[in-house]
């Protein structure tokens, strides 16, 4: 990711945390903590507009483990749906295997 792109996403981050509530705040950090406890790295998802509190619920429920191989690497979610019963916890190797390789 080029240093313009890093910056941009870095922004959009900001200006979508100052628009959060402190519960979805809260539950952003909360799955930072916990996906470390987990011994799992968790990548939010950039372009879907997914409530934290949701996100942390589905990996919650799926242990902090890819769905499809269970590794613990880059997780995001990732579904048809953008409510719990529609996403599913996947790594970037799973959703993208060109990604996988770099
Ligand atoms: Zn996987």
């Amino acid at each position: 990711m080029s240093r313009a792109l890093a910056k941009l996403a870095r922004l959009k981050r900001e200006q979508r945390l100052t628009r959060m509530s402190a519960e979805e705040r809260d539950a952003l950090e909360r799955i930072e903590v916990e996906a470390a406890e987990a011994g799992a790295e968790f990548r939010y998802p950039a372009a879907a507009r997914l409530r934290p509190s949701t996100v942390l619920g589905v990996l919650r429920r799926d242990g902090f483990r890819c769905k499809a191989c269970g590794g613990q690497a880059t997780l995001t979610v990732d579904g048809a749906a953008r409510n719990f019963n529609g996403l599913d916890t996947v790594c970037a190797a799973c959703l993208d295997p060109k990604e996988g390789d770099e």
